[in-house]
């Protein structure tokens, strides 16, 4: 079987890695020459849009997914016409614009923080005036990683964001006073069945998520089946085939939706070696219509990002439990080039391998 990647960034050869156990064989379109998944597989060098080599990328593919949630729709439409594309263009279309996907929570009944659409310098002082601040001001598409946001804290800071971000279709949304953040990735298969992860926790610095622990400890009873449903309703609404990632605020006993993905995630990376099957496994099963895996932890994991720079190997794998993915990519500010699953046997020993961890990835330093 022939899998096609929309996309072939650090997620789509990580799909590729989990595939080929499973005799799977790939092929990534992705516009940049240096894709960390070029290596995998074949390649097809080409813009999003341009259909010609789209039409070419698709002959002899028995399913097309995507990796990245930014391709055109009218991509993902086209491709719809010719293959098997899971997830549908209609999940693509949903997570493309934050508005969208805020009006989708609410349709759903899933809690999440009061927002507006700001097209205008007049919504702005409208919205501020009737959610109060602080609040946080964001591109309602392309935004990651805490790109094109900006927190409003007081009235002074309202301008200045304006100068920043004006211009293109934006949202404001209240400052949720969360107590941790939390995410939950679930997959769904052709046939509807639904599986979930365990609730985990993330750590997130300037936007860019820095460190998922998993399973989240201290989740109060009843939480763990709450986000399950909030997001088997996302699943469900759109007949979703895939992994799913939601990402949540936790407030006491309340979870409030802040963001959704259609495709594995980076909060869901700990399942490589800290679950009984990966979300990249488990996502391929599900396109493929294959049985769907395990979601149990195994043991306990953190997961570390490494941004901006590559630490020694050696290094890394002296830390017990350690396992060190790279994505071959070149290191830059703010730029995730791979990761370190941490697994033990426990919480307990897990903080203390995570400490002797962070020594060696942030030796600056960093506080956790
Ligand atoms: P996002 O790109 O929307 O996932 O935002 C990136 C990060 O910014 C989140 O993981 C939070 O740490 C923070 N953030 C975003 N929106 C809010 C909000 N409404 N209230 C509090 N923190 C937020």
């Amino acid at each position: 079987m022939k899998v096609g990647i929309l996309g072939g960034g650090q997620l789509g050869r990580m799909l590729a890695l989990a595939g080929y156990p499973l005799g799977l064989r790939f092929r990534f379109l992705d516009p940049k020459g240096d894709a960390p998944a070029r290596p995998l597989g074949e390649f097809v060098r080409a813009r999003f849009d341009d259909l010609d080599a789209v039409a070419a990328f698709v002959e002899g593919l028995d399913v097309v997914t995507w990796e990245f949630e930014n391709v055109p729709i009218s991509t993902a439409r086209f491709l719809a016409e010719r293959v098997v594309v899971r997830p549908g263009p209609a999940a693509l279309e949903q997570a493309q614009d934050r508005l969208t996907e805020k009006k989708a929570f609410q349709a759903l009944g899933i809690p999440r923080a009061p927002c507006r659409a700001v097209d205008s310098r007049q919504d702005l002082l409208r919205a501020r005036t009737e959610l109060r601040l602080p609040a946080v001001l964001k591109t309602r598409r392309m935004g990651y990683d805490g790109k094109g946001q900006r927190v409003l804290a007081t009235s002074a800071d309202v301008e200045e964001a304006w100068e920043a971000l004006g211009g293109t279709p934006l949202l404001l949304e209240g400052l949720v006073p969360f107590e941790r953040e939390l995410s939950i990735v679930g997959v769904r298969g052709r046939s509807g069945e639904t599986r979930f992860y365990p609730l985990v926790e993330n750590d997130h610095e300037e936007g860019i998520l820095v460190r998922t622990r998993a399973p989240a400890e201290d989740v109060p009873a009843g939480l763990q089946k709450l986000a399950e449903g909030y997001l088997r309703r996302l699943l469900e609404a759109v007949d979703y085939v895939g992994v799913m990632a939601l990402e949540l605020f936790q407030v006491g006993e309340e979870l409030l939706a802040n963001e959704m993905a259609p495709r594995v995630h980076n909060s869901g990376h700990w399942t490589q070696e800290g679950a009984r099957t990966s979300q990249f496994e488990n996502h391929l099963r599900a396109v493929l219509g294959l049985p769907l895996g395990e979601t149990e932890a195994v043991g306990w994991t953190a997961m570390v990002n490494l941004i901006g720079r590559v630490p020694s190997a050696s290094a890394v794998l002296r830390v017990p439990g350690a396992h060190l993915h790279l994505y071959d990519k070149a290191p830059r500010k703010g730029r995730k080039v791979g990761h370190v699953n941490v697994r033990a046997s426990d919480v307990r020993e897990g903080e203390q391998r995570l400490r002797a961890l962070t020594r060696v990835v942030m030796p600056d330093g960093v506080t956790m």
